[in-house]
């Protein structure tokens, strides 16, 4: 089956009743009895299907996993509260059993680097960054720290450098070494990571899956080998979604892949018109033929389809003179966040990377100029037209 209609049959319909919902209910119950006890214990052994309490499982998000592994082509999922808690969970059980060495991209978004350095170098992994872009580089420092676990996005925040995920996937399957990849920008229509070789793909659902802006959740896709580490995890630390949002998140993915293509479609747009004006010093988009990664892109995405998010540099701009265009935007919508059905504008420097130091943000190439634009389903004439009055 397309993804297109995954997106919409996917893990609903599973009342065994006479009477079958067509979306899964909303399952509100924390906990669940049988007629014996002696049933009880099958389920709570694992030898029997079913549900005993909301922090093991729960039907409303179990739809959901079961939806995301058919869009990720993967064996298990397990919805988290929010995109973070994705991650750490996914790079906790890339760990298990692997030497506690990270290595990760060095552009990435802030709260991953974060998570990496105030929580998990803190508590005795060691964190080394590399270039994912040069594999010749990627390999020394793979060979120098020996990680447990890479981790990367696929399409990096928010200068969208692509990494070859399968080249990546083979360098640490060589080190005995797990591969997490965020693939929130890319979405599934555009990359499935874990069918390019990585052990865990990552989403903060709260971005184009969900998509409508009212949703806080993330999810783990991962292979067989590490299904149980992964539910064991969710079990013990419960970083796991309620039901009202795998809800929510379910309605929503049934129209991401339409969604997703307009938003691509209309970023091809936007980039080209950007591309032409004067004010406008220098253009990341991932459709660009001059991308440095345009190889890796053309390879791995479906033909025309690179992403829906577009940075850029106003010229000769600092803090004041993005703040004032920013402050003139019409209908593009100035907040934190990306992928939902309206376009939205972030400034990196205060939000996204605000953590960073400016030498670290310096480092990554994210300059005081620069703004992020994620690229809505309006018609791209409106969203032309806001850019063009607000740069005036
Ligand atoms: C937003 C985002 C996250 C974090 O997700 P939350 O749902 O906000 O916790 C992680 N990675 C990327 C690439 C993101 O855009």
């Amino acid at each position: 089956m397309k993804i297109h209609t995954k997106a919409v049959h996917a893990g609903e319909r599973k009342s065994p009743g006479s009477h079958v919902p067509v979306t899964t209910p909303i399952h509100t119950a924390t906990s669940y009895f049988y007629a014996s006890m002696e049933q009880l214990d099958r389920v709570f052994g694992g030898q029997e299907q079913g549900y005993c309490y909301a922090r093991y499982d729960n039907p409303s998000t179990a739809a959901l996993e079961e939806l995301m592994c058919a869009l990720e082509g993967g064996d298990a999922a397990l919805a988290c509260a929010s995109g973070m808690a994705a991650l750490h969970t996914a790079i906790l059980s890339a760990l298990t059993d692997r030497r506690r060495s990270i290595v990760a991209a060095n552009a990435m978004y802030g709260a991953t680097v974060s998570l990496l350095m105030n929580v998990f170098e803190p508590s005795g992994t060691a964190v080394h960054f590399a270039d994912i872009c040069d594999l010749h580089a990627l390999r020394a420092v793979v060979a120098e720290a020996k990680p447990g676990c890479i981790v990367m996005e696929t399409i990096s925040n928010p200068l969208l450098r692509v990494g070859e995920i399968d080249q990546i996937a083979a360098i640490a399957n060589q080190a005995g070494a797990a591969l997490v990849v965020d693939n929130t920008f890319a979405t599934p229509l555009l990359a499935r990571p874990l069918e390019l070789g990585a052990h865990f793909s990552v989403h903060s659902v709260t971005k184009y899956l969900a998509g409508h802006g009212d949703v806080l959740g993330g999810v783990v896709v991962t292979t067989r080998p590490h299904a149980d580490s992964l539910r064991a995890l969710g079990r013990t630390i419960g970083p796991v979604l309620g039901p009202f949002e795998s809800y929510l998140t379910m309605r929503g993915i049934k129209t991401f892949p339409l969604r997703m293509e307009r938003q691509c479609a209309n970023a091809c747009r936007v980039a080209a018109w950007l591309a032409t004006h004067p004010r406008v010093q220098r253009v990341y988009f991932t459709g660009d033929p001059q991308h440095p990664d345009h190889a890796a892109i053309r390879r791995l995405f479906p033909p025309g389809l690179f992403g829906a998010m577009v940075s850029f540099e106003i010229r000769d701009a600092g803090r004041p003179e993005v703040f004032r265009l920013m402050d003139a935007l019409q209908m593009i919508v100035r907040a934190t966040s990306l992928g939902d059905v309206h376009s939205m504008m972030l400034y990196p420097v205060m939000s996204s990377h605000r953590e960073l130091s400016p030498k670290h943000r310096e480092r990554m190439g994210i300059r005081d100029s620069l703004v992020r634009l994620s690229v809505g389903i309006e018609a791209p004439e409106d969203i032309i037209a806001d850019l063009e009055q607000a740069l005036a």
